[in-house]
């Protein structure tokens, strides 16, 4: 059964998306960041589909966890490092590599005596204020950590950016610099640059890129579709009509009745809806292929469904195609319209959708 909603994932364009990020830095080393279930992509399918990367990275001790039980021998590097003596335990237990960032870690990491059991990244806070160690305390971690009977030698060093996703803010220049004056002399590899870094700050491009969002096509500037980056999308969002109908002119579509038709016209009701992870907040007017070609979203998004307006297709019928977002319909034009980042369009994806491989595509 097909079912209505469903997301098809193309490896192939994240693979290509990996021969980029290797392009653009070709020193480096790459971290392919697959946290938040590979950005709503699948964790396991992206470490497959990626699991030539010197590293992967994810957020939570658990995201590394599920990794290691399927598998993957990678470097894993958990952004969040942990919390407590337990997710330690855990950490070492599954080999995981730790993000230290502040001092109640290495106060749990001291107290350890099996040696040499981790690798650690020590993270420094250069201005985006979350998480790091500030620069005025980078002396003292490091020589703790340089102490420490746990902790593997020499640590890796990282900072994130806050802004570099805007290539007219001098806050990521600054960043760069800081880091740069505050690590300068100690061993230790270095990793600055996201992937807002990789593509638009060269000075930031070091021992250790760690690309996210770009691996799935996506582009994390807000001027710039993925395509227009060199880059391809690895999702696309399709579900199908499932009525059409005429509709007269001052009649109004959906919840709340916020749209009212100006002139008669043919209706399209899709599945999809909130529920499955298209964004509510799309305006009347944003764009849906129908059939491959362009209509416009009308009425409010309800959970389970959209309507849409088929002036120009009024032959459409049930079970026609609709792609919400995807290849000729880029996920950032929706963000655009949803007054979001498409970021969380592809991470809200729902449980409901049934994720499909490409060359598996019905
Ligand atoms: C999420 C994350 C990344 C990847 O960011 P993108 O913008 O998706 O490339 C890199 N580093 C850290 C620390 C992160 O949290």
């Amino acid at each position: 059964m097909t079912p209505a909603a469903y997301a098809v994932l193309d490896l192939d364009a994240a693979r290509h998306n990996l021969s980029k990020v290797r392009s653009i830095a070709p020193n480096a080393k790459v971290m392919a960041v697959i946290k938040a279930n590979g950005y709503g992509h699948g964790l396991l399918r992206m470490a497959a589909a990626l699991q030539d990367v010197d590293a992967f990275a994810v957020a939570r001790v658990d995201e590394g966890v599920q990794l290691r039980k399927a598998g993957f021998k990678n470097r894993i590097a958990v952004l969040e490092g942990f919390t407590d003596a337990e997710e330690l335990d855990e950490l070492l237990h599954y080999q995981l590599d730790a993000v230290v960032h502040c001092p109640a870690q290495l106060k749990i990491m001291e107290a350890r005596t099996e040696p040499r059991a981790c690798s650690v990244w020590l993270k420094l806070d250069t201005g985006m204020n979350r998480l790091g160690f500030k620069t005025a305390e980078f002396n003292a971690v490091y020589q703790r950590l340089s102490q420490c009977t746990l902790v593997k030698q020499p640590i890796s060093l990282m900072t994130h950016f806050a802004s570099a996703d805007d290539v007219n803010d001098d806050q990521t220049l600054k960043q760069i610099d800081l880091f740069k004056r505050t690590v300068a002399g100690f061993s230790g590899e270095r990793s600055l640059a996201n992937s807002a870094g990789i593509l638009g700050w060269e000075s930031s491009l070091n021992d250790w890129v760690r690309p996210g969002v770009m691996l799935y096509g996506i582009s994390p500037f807000p001027d710039a579709t993925g395509n227009q980056l060199g880059l391809k999308p690895v999702m696309a969002l399709r579900s199908r009509l499932i009525a059409v109908k005429p509709i007269d002119a001052g009649e109004s579509v959906g919840y709340g009745g916020s749209w009212t038709c100006e002139k008669s016209t043919t209706l399209g009701v899709v599945a999809i809806g909130y529920g499955d992870g298209y964004p509510r907040h799309a305006k009347a007017g944003t764009p849906v292929l129908v059939n491959g070609k362009r209509v416009s979203l009308i009425g409010r998004v309800s959970m389970d469904m959209i309507t849409v307006d088929l002036e120009n297709q009024p032959d459409a019928k049930p079970g026609d195609p609709v792609v919400l977002w995807g290849e000729s319909l880029p996920v950032e034009e929706i963000a655009l319209r949803a007054d979001t980042i498409p970021y969380t369009l592809v991470c809200g994806v729902t449980q409901r959708v049934q994720l499909v491989e490409k060359q598996h595509e019905r």
